[in-house]
């Protein structure tokens, strides 16, 4: 199937790279706004935060739902930038156009689930918004472009697909194997569609996130989204893989970018 694409028409589409910042989880008010408040000072224009969280095992923080929703409408208020969070249901995507989020993305444990996503493409018919397709967590370009085909079907041409890895059993330098030739060959089969890599669910670790832009930039990516905490340390998930917003800053000053796409 042909994809039906327009531009994702965000201020920040000339920007190269594209860059989605902010904390994994929003956790309180606070880290929340202080986070945000940084980012927005370094330049960011896109924040992300997650608001329902996938966690694996039961017992880990699973997000605080819309009560969060109301500090992504209090950051969009006080820095102007755009926010951004995970949907897995219809009830996710109500709330977040309930409370004015601009950019939704589908996690890639939702994206290997067919179902879930017919649910969720069924939700967004009728609305403009762009959606951000993550890879699905196995290894099956098949199921990703399903998965976005499903969102396009819906209408939805502001799309976007995030390449975060692939999950696998070995033991192994990076969380998710990157196997840069999926994302690659995804671009050959729908050069029109944006694809921005996930460093921080790549690599896992914040050593990784620096090497890794700069490989998505070498290979032609548009963008990134990058997990960014007031206090990685202190994180209620993913702490080992979020970088301060100033080290963040620090990361893509360093990058070098080269003009054309792949
Ligand atoms: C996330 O972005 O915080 C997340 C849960 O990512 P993924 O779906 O790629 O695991
Ligand atoms: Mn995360």
């Amino acid at each position: 199937m042909e994809l039906e694409l327009s531009p994702l028409n965000l201020p920040s589409d000339n920007e190269r790279p594209f860059v989605i910042a902010g904390p994994c989880s929003a956790e309180t008010e606070e880290q929340v706004m202080t986070t945000a408040k940084q980012l927005a000072m370094k330049g960011c224009h896109n924040f992300r935060a997650g608001v329902w969280k996938p966690r694996t095992k039961p017992g880990g923080f699973e997000g605080h739902g819309e009560p969060a929703l109301v500090w992504l409408e209090q950051v969009k208020k006080e820095t102007k930038m755009l926010v951004s969070t995970e949907v897995a249901t219809p009830e996710h995507v109500e709330l977040c156009l309930k409370h004015g989020v601009d950019i939704l993305w589908i996690g890639a444990r939702t994206s290997a689930n067919p179902f879930a996503m017919q649910a969720i493409a069924d939700s967004l018919k009728g609305v403009d918004i762009p959606v951000f397709v993550k890879n699905p967590v196995n290894p099956d370009l098949e199921l990703w472009i399903g998965a976005l085909e499903r969102i396009n079907q819906a209408g939805i041409k502001r799309l976007g697909a995030i390449h975060r890895g692939f999950s696998s059993y070995e033991q192994k330098i990076y969380r998710n194997a990157p196997m840069w030739q999926i994302p690659i060959e995804l671009r050959r089969r729908i050069p029109e569609l944006p694809i921005i890599s996930d460093p921080s669910h790549i690599g896992g670790r914040r050593e990784l996130v620096a090497p890794l832009c700069q490989q998505a930039m070498d290979l032609g990516f548009d963008g990134l989204i990058v997990e960014s905490h007031c206090d990685p340390d202190k994180a209620w998930s993913d702490a080992k893989q979020q970088v301060t917003p100033d080290v963040l800053d620090y990361i893509l000053s360093l990058l070098v970018i080269r003009d054309e796409k792949t």
